[in-house]
């Protein structure tokens, strides 16, 4: 396949009819940028045009804001390009418009696609919202893994408005248009290039509502822009914090680049796409040459496929991120390869299985017919010159460095405390810290001071026969699978904690339960522990139960309950003693 382009210019009838088309397959790009005068009336006389010498040529097309031409990005004229097919089997299909608030029309696509051979990719350019589109992309994704999805969000601000038009149909402003990619030799591979670098800790989503974030570790979300970055809530917000979007890990190998596009007076940010709540983010920044490094990689590795045509969808805050340098990536990738696309208000792509809108992203979809036809040499990994990086990137290196350390310190920290404070066999907590558990709630000056709180003891019944007879490992599971019930059953309610208090003796501390509450629990666990299979056939416990008086010590609570528990024993086992009521 080959590619043609032009911008719509002076000579646009000239060189658009001396085009090498006739007798092939072939399909229209026109992006139109979305701020430039009278762009519709002006898009009008490009596809008459187009019409008039190609009519069979199916056409889409978008407003965009910066159009791929000859390699660079240009950024005041309306391009066209020409996707020419060699293989007379190779072609596309164009769909106008389907409104992907219309589910049944997303499945009919989804029906055309999956009865349509050697369907390679589906290109979906779109003005919809975000919301119907992630479900339409989830409607997608029931096709094969093998078919490639990819597309970009037409541009538009408040005063003009994004629109998407195909073939002869009226342009559209909340809707979308895709193209089928068919052929038994059409290849089709597609690649995201990123490049950010993620900082710092990573941090989680604690409270989020679509792309609304209010929480992050608990804290107001604008927090963490405004601790570690000293970017403030004022006009320069949005310019300020494009440059530390934030990595969302979505699954263990997939993460996306979100960023920032206005924070609320309630500290809540509002983000370019929907950040489920629990995800964990990182904030990244953008070094200028680490990213163009990344660029030039995977621009590289692109050579492989050897593409005959790279369709380029770049993202518009990237573009914004380069300044004045804004063409630097796609000339970059145009250096040694045919490029077409244009900048987005977001990416779409299917990664890993999941079509999904990415930002701050670059999309290449790399195509070829036929077999790979030359062998291209890919450049050897980029080495970055380590001894002459700018002071930002080293700081970065550092931050990063040093949050790493902290990160493992903290982590064999937190193992100690654990392992410190849990009973090695059965997982509980040990008598050490359940006995905490119980002054600290007992005490008026501790944070977790309650009067209202009820102890739960039980024993093991006869559990030295059980060690004599069946041997101490049979002992040590009976143990072990009844501190899992405690554990799984019982210490998952609410204000419950569960210890090992001693050999085949458990604590229970509850709060605020009443005491019928607290009873019925007692009588749950000494049934419950009966079904526990065990080599003597019947696991049992006996019980005390009692609550703390008003202004006593912990350990009249404590001397109370391990009577009771004996008064269960003396009283033929099996049986649960409590001084409530
Ligand atoms: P009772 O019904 O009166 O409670 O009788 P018992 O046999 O359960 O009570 P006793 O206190 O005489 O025996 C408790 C036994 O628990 C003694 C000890 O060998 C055993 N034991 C304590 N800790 C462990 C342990 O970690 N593993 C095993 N297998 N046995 C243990
Ligand atoms: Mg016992
Ligand atoms: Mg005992």
């Amino acid at each position: 396949m080959k590619l043609l382009q032009t911008t719509y210019n002076n000579l646009f009838i000239q060189t658009v009819s001396h085009w090498d088309i006739k007798g092939h397959n072939a399909l229209f790009h026109v992006f139109v940028p979305f701020n430039m005068q009278n762009n519709i009336d002006e898009t009008d006389k490009v596809r008459e045009i187009l019409g008039y010498f190609y009519p069979d040529i199916p056409v889409i097309g978008c407003s965009a804001t910066g159009e791929i031409y000859d390699g660079t990005m240009c950024d005041r004229e309306i391009v066209v390009s020409a996707m020419i097919f060699e293989d007379p089997r190779s072609r596309v299909e164009v769909f106008p418009y389907y409104a992907e608030k219309d589910y049944t029309n997303m499945e009919d696509l989804l029906a055309i696609a999956e009865s349509t051979p050697d369907l390679k990719g589906i290109e979906i350019l779109t003005a919809a919202p975000y919301q119907p589109l992630e479900a339409a992309g989830e409607i997608m994704d029931r096709l094969p893994e093998d078919v490639e999805i990819f597309g970009g969000v037409a541009v538009g601000d408040e005063f003009q408005k994004s629109f998407i038009f195909a073939n002869d149909c009226e342009y559209s402003r909340d809707s979308s248009a895709c193209v089928m990619y068919i052929g038994p030799e059409l290849h089709i591979q597609t690649d995201r290039m990123l490049g950010w670098k993620s900082i710092g800790y990573p941090l989680t989503v604690t409270r989020s509502e679509g792309a609304v974030v209010y929480e992050i570790n608990g804290m107001p979300a604008y927090d963490v822009y405004n601790h570690y970055l000293h970017i403030h809530k004022d006009n320069n917000f949005f310019y300020d914090a494009l440059q530390f979007p934030w990595e969302v890990q979505v699954d263990d190998d997939t993460t996306y680049i979100r960023h920032a596009k206005s924070v609320n007076p309630d500290g809540s940010i509002l983000m370019s796409t929907n950040i489920p709540e629990g995800s964990t983010i990182r904030i990244t920044f953008g070094d200028p040459r680490r990213m163009m490094n990344h660029t030039k990689q995977s621009g590289s590795e692109l050579l492989k496929f050897s593409p005959q045509v790279v369709y380029v969808i770049n993202c518009f805050g990237r573009k914004l991120f380069w300044n004045d340098n804004d063409d630097a990536e796609v000339s970059e990738i145009s250096r040694k390869l045919e490029t077409t696309g244009f900048s987005a208000l977001g990416e779409l792509l299917r990664y890993n299985g999941t079509t999904l809108l990415n930002n701050l992203s670059i999309v290449c979809v790399a195509m070829r017919e036929g077999p790979i036809k030359k062998k291209i040499d890919v450049e050897k990994e980029i080495k970055i010159n380590e001894s002459n990086i700018p002071v930002t990137h080293r700081l970065a290196i550092f931050i990063n460095t040093i949050t790493d350390e902290l990160m493992e310190k903290n982590k064999q920290l937190n193992e100690m405390l654990y392992k410190a404070s849990h009973d090695a066999l059965t997982d509980l907590l040990n008598r050490g810290a359940i006995e905490r558990e119980i002054y600290d709630t007992c005490d008026v000056n501790s944070p977790a001071h309650n009067e209202h709180w009820h102890l739960i003891m039980l024993d093991i019944d006869d559990f030295k026969a059980l060690n004599d007879q069946y041997g101490h490992s049979e002992g040590d599971n009976a143990l072990k699978a009844l501190a899992d019930y405690l554990k799984t059953e019982i210490g998952k309610k609410p204000a419950v904690e569960v210890g090992r208090w001693g050999g085949e003796e458990f604590m229970i501390i509850l709060t605020d339960y009443d005491d019928n509450k607290v009873l019925e629990l007692a009588e749950k666990i000494r049934k419950d522990i009966n079904n526990i299979p065990s080599p003597s056939g019947k696991l049992s416990v006996s019980i005390g139960v009692t609550n703390h008086h008003e202004f006593e010590a912990a350990l009249r609570t404590i001397d109370r309950v391990d009577g009771l528990l004996y008064d269960a024993k003396n009283n033929g086992k099996n049986k649960i003693c409590s001084d409530l009521n």
